[in-house]
């Protein structure tokens, strides 16, 4: 049995990937304590883990920003030491009763770092998107390639934010270039290796193991009937969606068509504002995605790392229409790999929407990687290899008497 802290950051982006691999842990004996804001409680609870509740605010923050993505990530640093400041102290006293043999944290939750290097317990890592090293690194690409930080305000904010905290809980201080490159003993990322741009690059540190998703937990009371139209699911995931124009296009493209068509518009949009539906349209502000995309023919999504692994992890091909961060990366690598296509933003209407879908329907080529694709990503190991490597891990470092002192940062040199 290992006692494992888990902190995450207050997203369901990399709350979902969690659950499973979770569930699993306490099925196989091991005691989860796990750290998130207070409405993912019944998720987590549902997992069999001790709930603990935090006031995390960065995701808040984030899924509020209808900001453009440029101005957003020239707060993040600052918000990473505010959330910090504000919940470190109280959280470091609960995690040290927990007396946690390892730690497993976010790769957005800076205090989950922070705390792993004050108690100095051993530490994971776990990544819902691309891994990056000193090859290819997606957080170099977002941060300081969208000219975020031409300003270097926010970037001395956060040098000397993490220098106070230091001297107040006794850690060595890293500048943010380290904190975003930082690399554990062990990382454990969701998605396949054969997802992984320059994967040959990425050393025994790094396990992908896909999408973790429990089928058999699958359940809701969303039902569809059973047609012979194709079914075209629509979502634009749950903090980059405020785009109305687009909602509205999807009802003109696909009203009245030969489709049945479920559309997931997010909790910010009134779904009075689309007026009476075609009858072939099921509009909801969230759907539950994995029981849609179980049936489904086509995603139209934004190119999140969850829906497009869970797409893939069900045989769907997708059209994907980024909005932000690495959902232009993943747009442009999916088109690459045949699995779908990418449309831009500024190229959508509503001609250009139903081109895209019949195209991505009728493409025995994109079938074909598709299904090679989802044979890879049920093959990387999913939720019960990363409750075995987490399980494992904690085993191995429990037998030291004492905790030992956490490698530091891996290669700079990119900076
Ligand atoms: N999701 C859902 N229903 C919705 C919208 C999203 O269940 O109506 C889930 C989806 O299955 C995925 C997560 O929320 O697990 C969204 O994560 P993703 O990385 O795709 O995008 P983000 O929301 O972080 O931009």
């Amino acid at each position: 049995m290992v006692r494992i802290v888990l902190i995450n950051v207050d997203m369901h982006g990399h709350i979902n990937p969690t659950l499973a691999f979770t569930h699993e842990l306490v099925r196989t004996g091991n005691q989860v304590f796990y750290y998130a804001s207070q409405e993912f409680k019944t998720s987590v609870e549902a997992t069999g883990a001790y709930f603990r509740s935090c006031e995390l605010m960065f995701g808040k923050s984030i899924g509020s920003a209808s900001t453009k993505v440029a101005t957003l990530l020239s707060q993040v640093p600052i918000l990473w030491i505010e959330e910090c400041q504000k919940i470190l102290p109280h959280l470091l006293t609960s995690v040290n009763s927990d007396a946690p043999e390892v730690i497993v944290y976010d790769i957005w939750s800076l205090v989950g770092r922070l705390i792993a290097d004050i108690l100095r317990v051993p530490a994971i890592k776990f990544c819902p998107t691309y891994a990056s090293n000193e090859h290819f690194n997606l957080y170099y690409k977002l941060f300081f390639q969208e000219g975020a930080y031409e300003d270097k305000t926010s970037l001395a904010a956060f040098d000397t934010g993490i220098k106070q905290l230091s001297i107040q809980f006794s850690f060595q201080p890293f500048q943010f270039n380290h904190w975003i490159t930082h690399v554990e003993r062990l990382n454990i990322i969701f998605i396949p290796r054969s997802f992984q741009p320059m994967s040959e690059t990425f050393d025994s540190r790094f396990e992908f193991v896909g999408p973790c998703i429990q089928k058999q937990h699958i359940t809701s009371d969303f039902s569809l009937e059973q047609q012979s139209d194709p079914l075209l699911y629509i979502s634009l995931g749950t903090v980059f969606n405020q785009w109305s124009e687009f909602f509205h296009m999807c009802v003109i493209a696909f009203g009245e068509k030969p489709w049945r068509v479920v559309m997931a518009c997010g909790h910010s949009f009134k779904l009075e504002a689309l007026g009476s539906l075609p009858n072939n349209f099921i509009v909801q502000q969230h759907i539950p995605q994995l029981t849609v995309l179980e049936q489904a023919d086509v995603f139209i999504s934004h190119g999140g790392m969850n829906s497009t692994m869970e797409s893939l992890f069900f045989g769907v091909p997708l059209v994907v229409i980024p909005q932000a961060v690495d959902q232009e990366v993943t747009a442009s690598h999916l088109h690459k790999l045949g699995l779908g296509i990418h449309l831009p933003k500024q190229k959508v209407n509503v001609g250009s929407l139903v081109e895209a879908v019949e195209r991505t329907l009728n493409d025995l080529q994109i079938k074909k990687q598709v299904a090679v694709m989802q044979s890879m990503v049920k093959a990387s190991g999913g939720y019960k290899r990363v409750a075995e490597v987490i399980q494992n891990f904690g085993i191995a470092e429990s037998k030291y008497d004492f905790a030992p002192v956490r490698e530091s940062e891996v290669d700079r040199s990119i900076f």
